[in-house]
């Protein structure tokens, strides 16, 4: 199979970097970093049933040895990585011989560095070693880690100019508004619409929300996912950094991009063209649709992920997001007009916040009191061109800070 070669609709989808994919003779290669989280578990789904397209090359994943384990005796990749050093000899010892293991942060990078394609499917900011990784070394990034391109957005900036490197969006959202973009020039966008769920409280007030519990902010209506972005999704912090992402990711101004409440999650994203055209991306909610375009595109998978059943989709809602219920959506909206390292402030007050709640420590209304406490006290540091240690050090600022505050709501 040959890929790059336009067999679509769509020829000028087809750009420089896709002299990569003109090799002809074999499967694309793919690492898989984060390998048994959810992202991760789902796209080696997706490999599996297009054998003839996609060949693991690589697996990593934080501590869970197993399941690791398990993955690498199906799909026999020549290196596997954990990131728990620890780890690293029990899992040598239960791999086939001839199996690269690697191990440590830096482990899970040179995983990432051995393919063509990498799905970087960990959870949280660590996901930003694997993202430059990627980049730096001219691949295809399919991101899930949304943390990265939000908290590096000056350093994965840069890392994104390496001949080669390229960001397919693995998120709902960003991957229907890829799509749709399809459908116009740059020039000609009036509007990115995000949608959003509304998560497991919409429609609730800012009274009634004030002392929901843990298993009730896990309860999101349409996707199965882990903890961190069920609670995020459910303080709509996860729609507001979906929004920094859709900046950084395609180079819309903030004034153009909207989020609208979609309860039935089949309308994953729109683009509003200057025209007045709006295009939207429909599909039942399966991130193996999203993960399946990164790696095939700009071609599409044989197998359909999600496909809508008109017969069964009686309607599509749509409302405006309630900001004061949720104030988070417009701490990032603030952060990302902010710019520079503002955003990875945000994300990491959020994610001690959203620790903090799930350990029981803070309520969930304190989750966006963290965060608007640490925003006010961030200053852009000196300096002009930030590096890979200006975003480190942001990030521990900014974390020590939201502690401070959260020990503070904690006592309250
Ligand atoms: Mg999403």
């Amino acid at each position: 199979m040959i890929f790059g070669q336009a067999r679509g609709m769509d020829p000028s989808a087809t750009g420089p970097a896709d002299a990569r994919w003109a090799v002809p003779g074999g499967p694309v290669s793919v690492a898989v970093v984060g390998s048994t989280g959810s992202i991760g578990t789902q796209a080696l789904d997706v490999i599996a049933a297009a054998p003839d397209r996609f060949r693991v090359v690589a697996l990593g994943a934080h501590r869970s040895v197993d399941a690791l384990v398990a993955q690498a005796l199906r799909f026999r990749p020549g290196v596997v990585a954990v990131g728990d050093p620890a780890l690293a000899s029990d899992l040598a010892r239960r791999l086939p011989a001839g199996t690269e293991v690697v191990a440590g942060a830096d482990g899970l990078a040179v995983a990432a560095a051995t393919a063509e394609v990498v799905v970087n499917g960990v959870v949280g900011f660590s996901g930003l070693r694997v993202t430059l990784a990627a980049l730096e070394s001219g691949r295809r990034l399919a991101l899930a880690n949304k943390e990265s391109i939000i908290a590096g957005a000056p350093v994965v900036a840069r890392a994104r100019r390496t001949p080669g490197a390229e960001v397919l969006p693995v998120d709902s959202e960003h991957c229907a508004l890829h799509q749709c973009l399809r459908a116009g020039r740059p020039s000609d966008v009036a509007r990115l619409l995000l949608t959003a769920s509304g998560g497991p409280f919409r429609g609730r007030s800012r009274e009634e929300l004030a002392g929901v519990g843990v298993a009730e902010a896990l309860a999101h209506p349409t996707w199965t996912m882990g903890p961190k972005i069920s609670v995020d999704s459910s303080t709509l912090m996860n729609k507001g950094l979906e929004v920094i992402e859709a900046h950084e990711l395609f180079g819309v101004g903030y004034d153009a991009i909207d989020v609208v409440v979609h309860p039935q999650s089949v309308v994953h994203s729109m683009v509003e063209f200057t025209d007045g055209a709006v295009v939207a991306q429909l599909s039942r909610p399966d991130m193996r649709l999203p993960i399946g375009y990164a790696l095939a595109y700009p071609e599409r998978l044989e197998v359909a992920y999600g496909a809508v059943d008109w017969r069964q989709l009686a309607r599509l809602d749509f409302e405006e997001p309630d900001r004061t219920a949720f104030p988070c959506l417009d701490l990032a909206f603030r952060a990302g007009r902010t710019g520079d390292l503002a955003p990875a402030w945000l994300n990491a007050a959020n994610e001690v916040a959203v620790a903090a709640f799930l350990d029981g420590r803070i309520a969930w209304s304190a989750i966006a009191e963290v965060v608007a406490a640490t925003l006010d006290d961030y200053d852009a540091p000196p300096g002009g061109e930030r590096t890979v240690d200006d975003v480190l050090a942001a990030d521990a600022d900014a974390r020590r800070r939201a502690g401070t505050v959260v020990r503070e709501r904690a006592a309250a």
